[in-house]
Order: C-alpha cells, then sequence, then structure tokens
C-alpha cells in the first residue's frame, strides 16, 4: 500500500519560490565588488533568476549543461545560483583560489559551458582562455557602465545579457534526482573530484541546516556567508537561508576583519559562517580596535578545527555562540554540528569549553560510524579513533566522470579520509586525516591534536605535524613550527617538557623544524602532501 500524499519534488527553486511569496522584501543585502552596498529582496532575485534561466536557454542551455560561475558571495551569484539550476542546468562553482592549471583542468572536466565571473577575475581568466576552450561565452558579473576592455570569446556584462530576458519564463521541469549543482573537492592528492548535487539532496540538506540545534535559523535572522558559495556548497546558506525567510547579507569579495566587523554592525547580522581563519582576523580587529559585534548571537565555524581560544573569545566575551561544525564537499557538506545535549548540560567553564573543541554530532540523515582498517565497527568511547564513514541522502556515492570507481563500502558507507573518536553520547572528534596520522610501532599518533597542543606554547603562530621514517617504530612525529614575528622558537627539549602533560609520552615529537610560512592549500588547510614532500628525507639529529 502506499501512502496517498501529494508528489511535490523537492526543487531548489520552490526555495526560492517560498521565499518570494511568504517573505519577499526581506532584505537580499551585498557589498558589491564595483564598491558599494547594493540591496535588493527575494521577490527581485526571484524575477531576475528566471530571467537567467530563460537567457541561459536563449544561449543554447539545456537540461544538464554544466555552467560556471567564479564569483564573490552577491546578490548576482544568488541569481546566477538559483537561475542556472532553474533553467535544469547544473552550477558548477569554481574556487578561485585554486592554481591557474587547476582551474582550467576542474572547468575542461565539468565540460562548463559558460563561465560567470566577477569583476575580480577578469585578468585571471584571461591569462588562461585559451586552456578554456569549451567555453563558449563569458558573462562578467557587472554592468555596462563596469565592462572592462577584454579578449574574452563572446564576453558580455551580466547585466545587458541579463536586459535581453523579459522573465515571462516558468522554471524548467526537473526531477527531484536531477542533478542542480557540481563542486570538485580541494584536491591535497590527485586530481580534485566532482561532487554532484542533486536538487533533493541540496533541499534536504538545508532544511537540516536551519534545524535548531544545527544553525537554528528563522524569519528574524539575518544571516552573513562569509563562507564562499565557491566553498564546499556554500555551506548550503544560499538555500537555508530563504528557505526560512532569513535575510541575507553578502560580503563581496573583501573578507578581511575590518571589512567583515562593517558589514555585520551596518548590517545587524545575527548569524555567519565561515573557516577558523576568518574568526581569527575579526577576533583581532575586535581585540585591536575594542569594536562590539553587540548584534550577532551565534556563528559557526568549521572547515578546520576550531581552536578553543577562539571559542572561549567569542563565547565569553563577545556573547555569541560557537557552533563548531565539521563537513566536507561530498556531504553536501555538513556532517556533524556542536549543540548541547541534556546529557552535558552540567558540563560548564573549561570542560564545556573541552567539549566544544569535538566536531559536534551528526544531524537526523548523516549516519555515522568509526571503524579499524580492516572496516570492523569500534566502540564509541571517546578514546578509541578510526575511519570514519557516513551515510545519507546528502552524502556522495559516486565522483562525476569517475563513475566506475567505487567508493562506498559494503554497507554503503563512503570513507571519509577522517579519523575519529566518537564518545557515548554521540559527540564526535576529529584526530587526523587518515592519510596524516601517524602510525607508530602499530599505534596511531594524531597530528591534530599534536598541532593543537603546540600552538598553545606561548609565541607560535601555527604548528604542524608530519610523519618522519623510523626504523624501529616505522613512523615518528616531525613538529614544524612557524613563530610569532620576533618571537624565539622553543628547542625540542621545551617543548618536549611543555607537552608532556598534554599528550601520552610515546606521542611527544622526536624533531622539530622551525619555518617562515608553512604552505596551505586553497582553501587554508595544511598542505601536509608538501610538507611530507620537503622532510621526506628528515630524521632527528640524535
Ligand atoms: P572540504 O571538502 O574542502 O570542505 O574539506 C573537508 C575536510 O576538512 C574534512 O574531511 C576534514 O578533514 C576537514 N574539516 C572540516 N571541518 C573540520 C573541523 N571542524 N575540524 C577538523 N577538520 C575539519
Amino acid at each position: 500500500m502506499l501512502g496517498l500524499m501529494q508528489d511535490w519534488p523537492l526543487l531548489m527553486h520552490t526555495v526560492l519560490d517560498h521565499a518570494a511569496i511568504q517573505h519577499p522584501h526581506r532584505d537580499v543585502v551585498s557589498r558589491s565588488v564595483e564598491g558599494p552596498f547594493h540591496r535588493t529582496d527575494y521577490a527581485t532575485i526571484r524575477g531576475r533568476a528566471l530571467k537567467v534561466a530563460q537567457r541561459l536557454m536563449k544561449d543554447g542551455i539545456r537540461q544538464g549543461d554544466r555552467v560556471a560561475t567564479l564569483a564573490w558571495n552577491t546578490w548576482r551569484h544568488l541569481e546566477a545560483w538559483y537561475g542556472i539550476a532553474g533553467a535544469g542546468a547544473v552550477y558548477h562553482t569554481v574556487n578561485p583560489r585554486l592554481f591557474p592549471e587547476q582551474i582550467a583542468w576542474i572547468m575542461n572536466h565539468a565540460g562548463s559551458r559558460i563561465l560567470m565571473l566577477d569583476l575580480t577575475f577578469v585578468p585571471l581568466v584571461q591569462a588562461m582562455a585559451d586552456k578554456l576552450p569549451l567555453v563558449e561565452r563569458f558573462v562578467i558579473l557587472t554592468d555596462a557602465a563596469h565592462m572592462p576592455q577584454t579578449s574574452l570569446r563572446n564576453a558580455v556584462p551580466y547585466e545587458e545579457w541579463l536586459a535581453e530576458a523579459d522573465g515571462d519564463f516558468a522554471w524548467v521541469r526537473v526531477e527531484e534526482n536531477a542533478a542542480a549543482g557540481i563542486c570538485y573537492t580541494s584536491g591535497t592528492t590527485g586530481d580534485p573530484k566532482g561532487v554532484v548535487y542533486s536538487h533533493r539532496s541540496n533541499v534536504i540538506h538545508a532544511m537540516i541546516c536551519t534545524q535548531v540545534d544545527a544553525f537554528g535559523l528563522g524569519a528574524a535572522d539575518r544571516v552573513m556567508p562569509v563562507v564562499p558559495m565557491f566553498h564546499a556548497n556554500g555551506w548550503s546558506l544560499a538555500l537555508s537561508a530563504p528557505m526560512v525567510g532569513a535575510a541575507l547579507v553578502m560580503p563581496g569579495a573583501k573578507l578581511d576583519g575590518a571589512s567583515v566587523h562593517e558589514v555585520i554592525e551596518r548590517e545587524r547580522v545575527t548569524f555567519s559562517a565561515a573557516v577558523p581563519t576568518v574568526w581569527m582576523m575579526l577576533l583581532q580587529h575586535l581585540e585591536a580596535t575594542g569594536a562590539r559585534i553587540g548584534s550577532m548571537n551565534r556563528v559557526a565555524i568549521g572547515g578546520s578545527a576550531c581552536p578553543p581560544a577562539i571559542t572561549r573569545a567569542y563565547q565569553e566575551k563577545y556573547g555569541v555562540r560557537v557552533i563548531h561544525a565539521w563537513g566536507m564537499t561530498e556531504l553536501s557538506p555538513v556532517g556533524t554540528l556542536f549543540a548541547v545535549k541534556p546529557e552535558v548540560a552540567h558540563l560548564t567553564g573549561d570542560d564545556m569549553l573541552r567539549l566544544q573543541a569535538k566536531q559536534g554530532t551528526p544531524p537526523y540523515t548523516v549516519e555515522m560510524k568509526i571503524t579499524d582498517d580492516d572496516g570492523r565497527e569500534l566502540p564509541w568511547d571517546g578514546t578509541t579513533f578510526g575511519r570514519l564513514k557516513v551515510k545519507g541522502p546528502a552524502i556522495t556515492r559516486r565522483y562525476f566522470r569517475r563513475e566506475e570507481e567505487e567508493v562506498l563500502d559494503e554497507n554503503g558507507f563512503f570513507d571519509t579520509g577522517d579519523v575519529a573518536t566518537m564518545d557515548e553520547n554521540g559527540y564526535m572528534e576529529i584526530t587526523d586525516r587518515s592519510k596524516d596520522v601517524i602510525k607508530s610501532g602499530g599505534e596511531w599518533i594524531s597530528s591534530i591534536t599534536l598541532e593543537n597542543a603546540a600552538v598553545g606554547y606561548p609565541g607560535v603562530a601555527e604548528a604542524a605535524v608530519v610523519s618522519m621514517k623510523d626504523a624501529k617504530w616505522d613512523e615518528r612525529p616531525l613538529l614544524i613550527l612557524v613563530m610569532k614575528p620576533g618571537v624565539l622558537s622553543p628547542n625540542l627539549t621545551q617543548m618536549r617538557d611543555f607537552l608532556a602533560d598534554k599528550v601520552a609520552k610515546w606521542w611527544l615529537p622526536d624533531d622539530l623544524v622551525v619555518l617562515d610560512e608553512i604552505p596551505h592549500t586553497a582553501t587554508g588547510k595544511i598542505l601536509k602532501t608538501r610538507l611530507r614532500e620537503m622532510f621526506k628525507d628528515h630524521r632527528p639529529a640524535a
């Protein structure tokens, strides 16, 4: 017997339709790439997104075609995003922080036929245009007045291009499992991999993100996605904010502490989301100027582990609750979020901060387990760590154009490549990437735990731990430090003494080197592959 409910497919543009009907005048404010702030609302965004869809079809774009964007978070990017998916095509958000060769590789692999780009990226794209043979047209996200001289094929200012559509158009009907978007993993090893989101996975994932114990979004919120739409599906905010009628505040290209603060104050932002580096920069700005962020009440921090010092400062000094979150491109991206369950509500002070350093618990739709290398499930005791595996409707099962490659285990779980513990209350803590974990004498040493402990040493700006080959133990930890300007580095003995009460004795690093700079990936993570390459022949002096 089947249920007798209506067949109402979960399509991305139904979210924008809802926002335009229920919250037509809600603010969508952006710092434009051209400079001034720009104000619009959901009703207008919907009208223009319909024009984008209509205009794309006039350019020959059809269902399933990929249309790329290389753009900051602004209202135009938002319209383009919905317009592309609403034409039945597939938005392909490209990360401009990648190397040009990687961008070209990704564009060609995705086969994107049109590229919509911000003014900022015109020089970058112009220099590599001959490597983008599949792109038929470049739409510059600006108006005629700001259009630069460019040799890009069929280049046109977005506003003029859009004006050629009258908006008398209906969304292209696709089924809910049709592809809506594609986002490539940052690829620290090998070629980047294309993760293909469906309309259904995007809508389900956005609904989960709005929950009280997730981002807790509502119509009274003023949401500022600092995390760019090109990073891991923009953490769902371009969907979850309009879904509940929250205002959207788009920060554009300027993401330094002072600029982010200006937008928060000006637009009375209540909720925001970004990687720890952004919140660190804002914190430095607040400390240096004595400024406040009175309208903010919570902030989601993820992408890499959020240091307890950041959590403490935001919560205790600025009254902003920190929602530590973990996820990855393959998970749409949210996998866990930190919220206080009744079982841990009695914790206070440092004990609560210690718990908040964990990445949180999976919401409904994310099944989670940890296993050993042979796939055997490990206990949820908060100390045993193993491979973190996940399953759910917004989690990838294949990569684009690598359909022959199996990425799920025999029970349908996706191996995240992260190593983690789970505790008795279901809180997950990342202890490493599986490639980064140090395998010493058959046991695992968490490089992240060591790094977090080492940055507590006065004057240390950044720490990274990689393995050194060792005849007896196979691998041993090497600690790499960057010091704050003008601060002398500790020697190995001083550092080992400092770490002695923070980690197990056999985890203590066997050597220490100091660099001026640690290499990072395009999304700000430590580039361990490069460090491993740099130190592959390194052996401790003694
Ligand atoms: P990306 O797909 O670029 O978002 O990268 C995903 C990876 O970032 C994950 O597999 C983790 O290794 C790492 N990551 C994301 N969030 C966190 C977090 N809160 N703590 C530690 N690592 C994280």
